[in-house]
């Protein structure tokens, strides 16, 4: 970015800033909620809070993929394709989940086929990231590189003294500012990048050599015993994107309905069952393999980018205490060698 890109705005201006952009669009943020923090639209004027945020308990995913969404609607014979195109932005989104967006945007968007409902959102969604000063207890972003940003957003925010440093990263961050500008002030650059200290690691030097050699290791039937097959790992993971298509007729008259697409989650047994009612990963191992296999191995091969971006939350959320690193360190350790 140019010498013009760099901004400072203090922290007493943040909430002016907020409220002038949710005049503009819907703005999604964190919000203080049960345990911690969670994404949520803004009301007009809603008060920021971000005292003591690390990050949200569930990723901002669901902006861009919502938990059920309808896809195409019918009525006698028209038919019509829905698509989302409100303007959002998110706020204080974490490097990490940057990271899984961006990944996500491979997914969706990058094999030549584009998914245009996904499409839809994602051209119409603002990036406001937030550059992390102090990492969560599962954290591990620093192990997968995805603690800092090189670019995927609009603008940056990193929190210094009595306000925040923000840099700009496309012309529709600059714009926002300038929609703003009695509240930035012009800056020479960014602070150091300063690292958020993750005590959680992963050496995934050689990993997916390492995992595949593991492939029929009695490790995952280990782990499938513990493991209760709730998909809570898969639900709060910001880069899981399985989903499966409904057709929900209207009974009364079947003239009229939906066809939706809900998210699904690979650890679910339900998951792959197929026509013929065959479940093709009938067992928690097969199923529990598939997660760690996609996150740490198949990720690097489709998209050449891993599929874990150390966000921690699947370790946070696991009731059996299930720790992608603690897998991959059992892995390395009893493979590594063979
Ligand atoms: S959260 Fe833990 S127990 Fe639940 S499916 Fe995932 S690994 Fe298994
Ligand atoms: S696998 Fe776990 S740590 Fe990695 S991105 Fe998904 S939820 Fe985060």
């Amino acid at each position: 970015m140019t010498q013009d890109s760099y901004y400072f705005i203090e922290k007493k201006d943040l909430q002016g800033f907020i409220d002038a952009l949710t005049l503009k669009m819907s703005v999604f943020a964190p919000v203080r909620k049960g345990r911690g923090f969670r994404f949520e639209k803004l009301k007009n004027k809603q008060k920021l809070d971000l005292n003591g945020y690390i990050n949200t308990e569930f990723p901002p995913k669901s902006i861009l993929m919502p938990e059920g969404e309808a896809l195409v609607r019918y009525k006698e014979s028209m038919i019509c394709e829905v698509f989302d195109d409100v303007k959002k932005a998110v706020f204080a989104i974490r490097p990490c989940d940057v990271h899984a967006m961006l990944l996500l945007d491979k997914v969706m968007m990058g094999h030549g086929d584009i998914e245009e409902h996904y499409e839809a959102r994602r051209k119409n969604l603002i990036v406001i990231a937030m550059n992390c000063t102090e990492a969560g207890e599962n954290c591990f972003c620093e192990s997968m590189e995805t603690d800092r940003l090189y670019g995927g957003f609009d603008l940056l925010f990193t929190e210094n003294g009595n306000g925040y440093h923000v840099e700009a990263g496309s012309e529709e961050g600059k714009k926002i500012i300038d929609d703003s500008a009695k509240l930035f002030r012009k800056s020479s650059g960014m602070p150091a990048k300063t690292k958020p200290g993750c005590t959680k690691k992963i050496d995934t030097a050689g990993l997916p050599e390492i995992m595949k050699k593991a492939a029929n290791s009695s490790i995952w039937e280990d782990t499938a015993k513990r493991c209760l097959s709730c998909a809570s790992c898969t639900f709060v993971c910001p880069t899981c994107y399985c989903f499966s298509l409904k057709h929900e007729p209207d009974v009364t008259d079947l003239k009229n309905g939906e066809v939706k697409r809900e998210m699904d989650y690979c650890m679910l047994l339900r998951f792959s069952k197929v026509a013929g009612d065959y479940v093709f990963r009938q067992h928690r191992t097969e199923r529990v393999k598939q997660f760690f296999y996609h996150k740490l191995v198949y990720g690097l091969e489709n998209e050449g980018k891993n599929h874990c971006v150390g966000c921690g939350r699947c370790i946070t959320e696991c009731m059996a205490g299930i720790d992608i690193t603690e897998e991959a360190a059992k892995v390395r350790k009893k493979y590594a060698k063979v």
